[in-house]
């Protein structure tokens, strides 16, 4: 079983000794039972496959797809077996064998490669919502009529937006007072097109804590959606052209405001290349500078507090990304307990998975919106107004299951109530 995404199959295979305490804490297997919709199944599977007791095959792809990426297991298990890794090791070994579907390979190789398209991209949405068009569908229940991942695809989307975040900060924003560091915001896809506001305040809050930050123009895509796919080679051809250009913009630290995104450059680049190549030494030396704009502020800068209150009651929700991924938990709590006028209300459960995970909302819509409804009942339970978390497709999430509970609640990211300290409004 050939791959390119560097990882000892038969060696991570070989640790798992069957001992199922990955099922109890599996988002997934809580909801379909079943032993291949378990992580120790979909190993065994996997294994099968690597031994050739199984052939490539639709029904074995829908298996491993039918994951979320979690790290849950992967976290959980005493034996240390990276689940999830092994987990996209095996979507590209399944990519290679079957091929992808035309669309699937015109979304990741066509459109998110380039990123001139998703301007355009985002008049076109917005089109669809302001004409009239999403409501009419909604309201007359046509929207049910639609394929059903189109039907998904068009409740959960927010509104777009009319300029993405790109258009709306400058390429160098000073820094606000003594500088003290020149970062690069590596801004990515989702927070540019569905949330760009949350790309103005990550600017505004990193210059307000002594920051010259410069938005880098040619980064592309982290290919996070393609790694998900088995598509590692596009993976990889991100990843090169990222490395350059960060590496040409010449910061101190390159900071993210989405997790997956943070995720990617700061661990995932280093398994892309081959072990000793220049490639992976500079995969190696951008993981010591990434950080997610939380962590970087509690860590590096301090936070300067706002002068303005921001009455809201706000609970948090951990994105997998963020907090499995990079350990990073404290740090956005930190930030939002340094906002004045914030009552922080801890959640139950706040790191277990919102069912999101990109696409897999879309593409797994029944499976998706279960584990969405244990979540939204945790963060009801907390009464607060605003809902914090870290990553967009989060936010579309849980914005999603807010919406469809008739709730109120805001979905933000930390950052944007420590702006609206700085700004009052
Ligand atoms: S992956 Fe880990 S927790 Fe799950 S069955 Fe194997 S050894 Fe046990
Ligand atoms: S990554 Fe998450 S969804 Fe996938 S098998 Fe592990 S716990 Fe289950």
């Amino acid at each position: 079983m050939e791959v390119t995404y560097q990882l000892d199959f038969a060696q991570e295979l070989k640790k798992c000794v069957r001992c199922g305490k990955c099922r109890t804490s599996c988002p997934v297997f809580h909801e379909l039972r079943g032993e291949s919709a378990s992580p120790r199944g979909r190993l065994a599977l996997v294994k099968a496959l690597q031994t050739g007791d199984l052939e490539p095959s639709e029904e074995l792809a829908d298996r491993l797809y039918t994951c979320l990426l979690c790290k849950t297991c992967a976290v959980d298990c005493p034996s240390g077996v990276i689940s999830d890794e092994i987990f996209v090791a095996a979507r590209e070994y399944l990519a290679e064998a079957l091929g992808q579907p035309l669309m699937q390979r015109a979304l990741l190789r066509g459109f998110l490669t380039r990123p001139g398209l998703h301007s355009s991209a985002s008049s076109l949405m917005r089109l669809y919502q302001k004409s009239g068009a999403a409501a009419v569908l909604d309201k007359t229940h046509l929207i049910e009529h639609l394929p059903e991942k189109a039907e998904a695809a068009a409740r959960l989307l927010p509104d777009v937006a009319g300029r993405p975040g790109r258009k709306r900060v400058r390429e160098v924003t000073p820094a606000q007072g003594e500088k003290k560091y020149r970062v690069s915001y590596f801004l990515g896809c989702a927070t540019n097109l569905l949330y760009p506001q949350v790309a103005e305040d990550t600017v505004e809050v990193l210059s307000r804590n002594g920051c010259e930050v410069v938005t880098v123009d040619d980064v592309k895509c982290c290919g996070m959606p393609h790694l998900a796919y088995g598509d590692v080679d596009t993976a990889r051809e991100l990843a090169r052209e990222n490395l350059r250009a960060l590496a040409d913009a010449g910061s101190d630290y390159v900071i993210s405001d989405c997790a997956s995104c943070s995720a990617t450059l700061g661990e995932t680049y280093q398994h892309l290349f081959d072990p000793g190549t220049p490639e992976q030494a500079r995969a190696k030396e951008l993981a010591d500078t990434v950080y997610d704009v939380s962590r970087f502020l509690v860590e590096v800068t301090g936070i300067e507090p706002g002068e303005h209150q921001v009455e809201a009651t706000v609970t948090y929700h951990d994105p997998c990304h963020l907090s499995r991924a990079q350990k990073v938990t404290e740090q956005p709590r930190e930030v939002l307990r340094a906002v004045p006028g914030v009552e922080f209300r801890e959640m139950a459960e706040a790191d277990r998975c919102c069912g999101s995970a990109g696409s897999f909302s879309v593409m797994h819509h029944d499976i998706s919106a279960k584990i969405l409804e244990r979540k939204i009942d945790n963060v009801e339970a907390t009464q607060s107004e605003v809902v914090a978390t870290s990553c967009p497709t989060c936010t579309m999430q849980l914005s999603f299951g807010l919406r469809e509970r008739g709730s109120k609640a805001d979905v933000v990211h930390p950052v944007q109530l420590l702006a609206r300290s700085y700004r009052g409004k």
